[in-house]
């Protein structure tokens, strides 16, 4: 068994077993599952295998089903107000978002989106737009208005897709102030929402946050997982990571909390979550 084989199954197997002591803890606790509600992310969509960051557009269309037919679906607009403590949306309710801009979630995503008036947030940087990066080209301005004219809102993701805690705080302020300006000038919609690039307790700190508060953002995400409850901090909110090659039950078992104690994981082996600057994160 290759090494790489090797991370993946220990991976699945260690993301499998949380959700099914999880699910199981649910059913017997009087309270039942966790309050709060979910920020998703996603990356890319294909047939990649042993990707975790790429969906296969068919487990995608049976998620964006799932969420539909069972009440789910929250704005970005839902989850601002939820944290703030307005009970707008039900607990177990879900923002869909996507990272990076790539190719595959223009062609695959955007139709099974639109078609359902899911109201999903994808996060770009506009130094790269158009890129032709590894392993996919990531959209134009034109792909990223088309999903702007299909109901989705394209928010920042930094200048550049830096982790902004490398950076001086001159840069910092460059990678977020710029981002924001040349967004809504090609979209020409305003840019409320960040996601910190990587998102890992390394990535961000009090000293960027205060850095994304002066510059006009009202809500960012990083990737540390967990749920959005009320009083949840607006520009520190969690989202749960959504993989490839896990099943329908899986999802569930995520959007109903499961995968919230992840953020053991993801605060003391920051290591394992960071995939290389290729990949993406
Ligand atoms: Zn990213």
């Amino acid at each position: 068994m290759s090494a790489s084989r090797v991370r993946w199954v220990s991976k699945k197997l260690a993301r499998g077993g949380v959700a099914l002591v999880s699910s199981a803890v649910f059913r017997v606790r009087p309270q039942g599952p966790p309050a709060g509600i979910r920020a998703l992310t996603y990356h890319r969509f294909g047939a990649a295998r042993r990707d975790p960051f790429c969906v296969s557009p068919s487990d995608f269309e049976v998620q964006m089903d799932w969420l539909v037919e069972h009440g789910r679906v929250a704005s970005l607009d839902d989850v601002v107000r939820f944290a703030r403590g307005e009970r707008v949306v039900r607990d177990g309710a879900a923002l869909v978002t996507i990272d990076d801009g790539s190719i595959s979630a223009f062609e695959h995503a955007l139709p099974v989106l639109a078609r359902r008036k899911i109201p999903a947030v994808l996060f770009v940087s506009p130094g790269l737009v158009g890129r032709a990066s590894v392993p996919e080209p990531l959209m134009d301005w034109n792909a990223l208005r088309a999903c702007a004219a299909g109901g989705l809102t394209v928010a920042s993701h930094g200048w550049s897709h830096r982790s902004l805690e490398g950076l001086r705080t001159p840069e910092v302020v460059h990678e977020l102030e710029a981002s924001r300006r040349l967004l809504e000038i090609e979209i020409g919609a305003a840019v409320e929402a960040f996601a910190y690039p990587y998102g890992t307790r390394r990535d961000f700190s009090a000293r960027t946050e205060a850095c994304v508060r002066a510059a006009g953002y009202a809500v960012a995400f990083h990737s540390q997982h967990g749920a959005i409850v009320p009083g949840s901090p607006l520009l520190s909110l969690p989202r749960v990571k959504i993989e490839g090659g896990e099943d329908l039950r899986m999802f569930e078992r995520i959007v109903d909390g499961a995968m919230d104690p992840w953020r053991g994981v993801d605060r003391h082996l920051a290591w394992t979550q960071r995939p290389a600057p290729a990949t993406a994160g």
